[in-house]
C-alpha cells in the first residue's frame, strides 16, 4: 500500500512552536503518512492529551479573526484562503459544538463548508490547512489524490484517510470524528475526456467514493483488504470482547479540505469569460488579469468542463484561490515568518554550539534563487540545502561558534566552507589535539595501556585527519586497532604499560607494534644455557 503523502521535505513539515500571544494551541494529532503506531492504551500522558483535545473542540470558541491572526504568524500573503479558511473552520466547529449541546441540531440539514484550495505548488496551502488543525487541534491527515483506485485493492482506498484520522488518535473514535481530511492533487482526479468521448472511469470512481465520505457515511474500523485487522475483529467477536465495541466511524462531522494546482482550470475560465462578453463591448476588461485572477471567478461549470463530477464539486461549496508567492514574499517567509525554514537552521546549527547569523543581502539572494525554482517556497528549501549542505556536514566538527552567511557564501558555498575551516583552525586544531587525548584515555580504560602521542605525532594524527577528511576519533580507532593485541603480549611479559606514539607509529601502527614485540621479546630472552658437548669455559686467568 502507498504512502497517503509524498510531499514532506525534512524540517519543512515541522509544526510550527509558539512565539507569541495568541489562542493556546493544544495538543498535535497529525500526520503526513500513515500513522504506523497501534493504539497506546496505557499511555496516561496521550490520554490526558486527546481528553484536553476533546475539551476544546466541546467547548469550541474561536472567532474567525482569531483564527486568520493566528495563521498571520505563520503563513505571508494568502489574506483570502486565511479569511475563507477562518470562517468555514469556525462554522464547522460550531456547527459540532452545537450538535453535542443540542441533539435537535444534529438532526437538522446541515450543509459541511468542505473546501477546494486552487493554486499552484508550494505556496501554502498544505501549511495553512496544518496550522489550522493545530490550533484547533483536531487530528489531521494529508493525503494525494493520485494515491487512490477506485476498488483500493491497486492503490489506497479514499476509506483508508478516515482509518489514518483513527490510528492518528490513538484510537480515539471521538476525537477522530472530529478529524479534518486534506486531499492534494485533487485536479489529478478529474475524469479526463478522452477520443470518442468517454470518460476515465477510474478517476470518476473516485470522485465517486470520496463524495460518500464527505457528506455522511459508516466507515468500518477495518478495511477489506486489512486481512489481519479483520481477523482481529472477528476474534474479538468470538471470544465476547468485541461486544459493545463500536466497529464504524460516521463522516458527519469530519472536515474535508481538497487542493490543487488546476493547471488549464484558467484557461477554461478565459474562455467562458470571454466568451460570455462577446458583443458586450467589455472584453478588455480582463486585460490585466493572470491566471489567479481567472481563477477567482471560476464557476460549477468550469470544474465539470475540467472533468469532475457535479455531485462531487457540489460537496465542496468554498472555494478559495492561493496565490503565488513573489520574491518579497519569500524573503518575508525567510524573515518574518514564524517557523520558518530558516529558523529550523539556526536550531540545527545550534544544536552544536554554532550561531547562525544570516545578513538581509543574503536573505534576499536566497528568496531570488528560489523564485527562479518555480516552486513556490519549496524553492527556499531547495536553496538553502545547496548553501548549508557542506557546511552542516563539517562545521559541527570544528570549533567554530558562530557562522555568517553572505550574498557570497549563498552563491558560493564551497569557499564559504573554506573561509569558516580558516576561521576556525587554531580551534579545531585545539579540538582534534583534545581528541586524540580523549582517544588515549578510551584506550587505557578498555585495554589497560597508557599511550603517549608526542607533539610531533600529534601534528602527523592532524594533518591526517586533514588530507583525508576522516574525525581524529575514526582514524584512531581505525590505524591502532590491532595494537591492544601487541601491547598486550608485551604486559604479559612484564614490561611496564606506557607506549610512547611517535610519527612512525602514525604512520606506519603495525610494523611498529611488531617492532616493539620483537625487541621485547629480544631483550627479554635469557641467555641460552651451554650446549652440552661445548668446550668448558676457559678457566679465569688462563
Ligand atoms: P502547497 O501549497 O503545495 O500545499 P505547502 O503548504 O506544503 O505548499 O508549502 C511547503 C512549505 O513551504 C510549508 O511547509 C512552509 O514551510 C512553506 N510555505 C509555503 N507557503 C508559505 C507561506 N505562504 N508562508 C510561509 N511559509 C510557507
Amino acid at each position: 500500500m502507498s504512502d497517503p503523502t509524498s510531499d514532506s521535505a525534512p524540517g519543512a513539515d515541522t509544526p510550527p512552536r509558539r512565539r507569541g500571544a495568541g489562542p493556546n494551541v493544544p495538543p498535535v494529532f497529525f500526520s503526513f503518512g500513515a500513522p504506523r503506531s497501534a493504539p497506546r492504551a496505557d499511555a496516561p500522558d496521550a490520554d490526558a492529551a486527546r481528553a484536553e483535545a476533546l475539551r476544546r473542540i466541546r467547548e469550541f470558541s474561536l472567532k474567525p479573526r482569531e483564527i486568520r491572526d493566528h495563521l498571520d504568524r505563520f503563513v505571508i500573503r494568502q489574506d483570502e484562503a486565511k479569511k475563507v479558511l477562518s470562517v468555514a473552520v469556525c462554522d464547522h466547529y460550531n456547527h459540532v459544538r452545537q450538535c453535542l449541546e443540542d441533539a435537535d441540531v444534529q438532526a437538522r440539514d446541515y450543509h459541511k463548508q468542505n473546501l477546494i484550495l486552487l493554486g499552484p505548488t508550494g505556496v501554502g496551502k498544505t501549511y495553512l490547512v496544518r496550522c489550522l488543525a493545530r490550533l484547533i487541534g483536531v487530528p489531521f491527515v494529508k493525503a494525494d489524490a493520485t494515491k487512490f483506485s477506485e476498488t483500493g485493492y491497486v492503490g489506497r482506498d479514499v476509506e483508508d484517510l478516515v482509518r489514518d484520522l483513527v490510528k492518528l488518535a490513538d484510537g480515539d473514535l471521538d476525537l477522530a470524528q472530529y478529524g479534518i481530511i486534506y486531499i492534494d492533487e485533487i485536479d489529478k482526479i478529474a475524469a479526463k475526456a478522452v477520443p470518442g468521448g468517454v470518460r476515465d472511469v477510474s478517476g470518476r470512481g473516485v470522485q465517486i467514493n470520496l463524495l460518500k465520505l464527505m457528506e455522511e457515511t459508516d466507515v468500518s474500523l477495518h478495511s477489506q483488504t486489512d486481512l489481519v485487522g479483520q481477523m482481529e475483529a472477528v476474534m474479538e467477536m468470538m471470544h465476547g470482547g468485541g461486544r459493545g465495541k463500536k466497529r464504524t466511524i460516521n463522516t458527519r462531522h469530519m472536515l474535508f479540505i481538497v487542493s490543487g494546482a488546476f493547471d488549464k482550470l484558467a484557461d477554461l475560465v478565459k474562455h467562458r469569460v470571454k466568451g460570455t462578453q462577446i458583443g458586450f463591448g467589455r472584453s478588455d476588461a480582463q486585460a490585466g488579469w493572470d491566471d489567479t485572477r481567472f481563477l477567482r471567478e471560476v464557476q460549477t461549470t468550469d470544474f465539470i468542463t475540467y472533468g469532475f463530477e457535479p455531485e462531487f464539486i457540489g460537496r465542496l461549496p468554498v472555494r478559495v484561490v492561493c496565490e503565488p508567492l513573489s520574491v518579497e514574499d519569500l524573503e518575508r517567509i525567510l524573515s518574518s515568518s514564524e517557523g520558518s525554514i530558516l529558523d529550523q537552521y539556526g536550531r540545527d546549527f545550534g544544536g552544536y554550539g554554532i550561531e547562525l547569523h544570516v545578513t538581509p543581502a543574503a536573505l534576499s539572494e536566497v528568496a531570488r534563487l528560489a523564485h527562479k525554482e518555480n516552486t513556490g517556497a519549496r524553492g527556499l528549501m531547495t536553496v538553502l540545502e545547496r548553501t548549508f549542505r557542506e557546511l552542516k556536514f563539517e562545521l559541527p566538527s570544528t570549533g567554530l561558534k558562530k557562522l555568517e552567511i553572505s550574498v557570497d557564501a549563498v552563491r558560493d558555498p564551497a569557499a564559504a566552507l573554506k573561509a569558516a575551516l580558516a576561521s576556525c583552525a587554531a580551534d579545531q586544531s585545539r579540538l582534534e589535539r583534545a581528541e586524540i587525548l580523549q582517544f588515549v584515555e578510551r584506550f587505557a580504560k578498555e585495554h589497560g595501556h597508557a599511550l603517549v602521542f608526542t607533539p610531533a605525532a600529534e601534528d602527523r594524527l592532524l594533518a591526517l585527519a586533514q588530507t583525508t577528511g576522516k574525525t581524529i576519533r575514526a582514524l584512531c580507532d581505525d590505524r591502532f586497532r590491532d595494537w591492544p593485541y601487541a601491547l598486550d603480549l608485551i604486559a604479559r611479559g612484564g614490561a611496564g604499560q606506557t607506549f610512547t606514539v611517535t610519527p612512525e607509529a602514525v604512520d606506519e601502527p603495525d610494523v611498529v607494534a611488531g617492532k616493539w614485540v620483537q625487541d621485547f621479546f629480544r631483550q627479554a630472552r635469557p641467555a641460552a644455557p651451554p650446549a652440552a658437548d661445548a668446550p668448558p669455559p676457559p678457566e679465569k686467568g688462563t
